[in-house]
């Protein structure tokens, strides 16, 4: 099957590095269909329900899947019709609020660029049961108030994010509520090849309650734009169906150059 590559950012709307002409011709290489999702919410890109309609016009020129990737917990209500002119929302977590302090990603970016000498924002917390709770509610309210298709890089949480054993890291009591909270909402897990999310356990967990996956390289530049290899290899591992994978009704050809 070609696969829908769900998660793309690009550099006109977001903190891409490449323009929509870069990703189709990298979808073209990769034999994959694509998605644009560039970042949505209260900062400093898609901030406003203008702005999202602007983006979906924009997208609308091109053979592309027209998504979005909202901050969960720094979202806002996208207008229903905005969202019609879209094929899915993604909601991501890129920070959290936790004992009154806001635990971002913007330190672990540093630690892989080579700016920091270590990253262990677990230090911070103290109770990790109230940590997990206070994710799994961010989700469960974000879904409540507006329809979501995909929860993107599940386990990407500040404090956690590139765990070296999520198996230890992440309880299974959490697990089992993420499974159940996105059956409730009908959202599907992403599976990340920018950040190799979920792990097997979680992994088989979701397969096994009947959850469903989409695909996402989480490209910002070309160079790892539209690859798919950790999804692939997960849906060959755990016998993942197309049934079980995010897809859109439209049909997008690519044909540009
Ligand atoms: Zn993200
Ligand atoms: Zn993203």
């Amino acid at each position: 099957m070609t696969y829908l590559d769900c998660h793309n950012h690009t550099a006109e709307w977001s903190d891409g590095r490449q323009s929509i002409e870069q990703i189709l011709e990298r979808a073209k290489e990769e034999g994959v269909r694509v998605g644009l999702s560039d970042h949505t919410g209260m900062g400093e890109y898609l901030n406003s329900n203008d702005r999202l309609l602007a983006y979906a016009d924009y997208l609308s020129q091109y053979p592309v899947a027209r998504g979005l990737e909202m901050d969960l917990g720094r979202g806002f209500l996208v207008d229903p019709m905005v969202r019609k002119k879209f094929d899915y929302m993604i909601g991501s977590i890129h920070g959290l609020e936790f004992n009154g302090v806001r635990l971002g990603f913007a330190p672990l970016i540093k630690y892989l660029k080579g700016g920091l000498p270590d990253y262990n924002p677990g230090a911070q917390i103290k109770d990790w049961d109230a940590f997990f709770n206070t994710h799994l509610d961010i989700l469960n309210k974000e879904f409540g108030e507006q329809e979501y298709s995909i929860l993107g890089h599940c386990t990407m949480l500040p404090a956690l994010a590139r765990a070296k054993n999520p198996e230890e890291a992440f309880p299974e009591w959490w697990e089992e509520k993420l499974v159940t909270t996105l059956l409730l909402f009908n959202v599907c897990m992403e599976i990340s090849n920018r950040w190799l999310t979920p792990y097997d356990r979680l992994m088989r967990k979701a397969v096994d309650a009947g959850v469903r996956f989409s695909v996402g390289s989480d490209g910002h530049e070309p160079a790892k734009t539209c690859n798919l290899d950790f999804p692939k290899k997960m849906i060959e591992k755990f016998g993942l169906k197309p049934d079980r994978i995010f897809d859109i009704k439209r049909n997008i050809e690519n044909k540009s150059n």
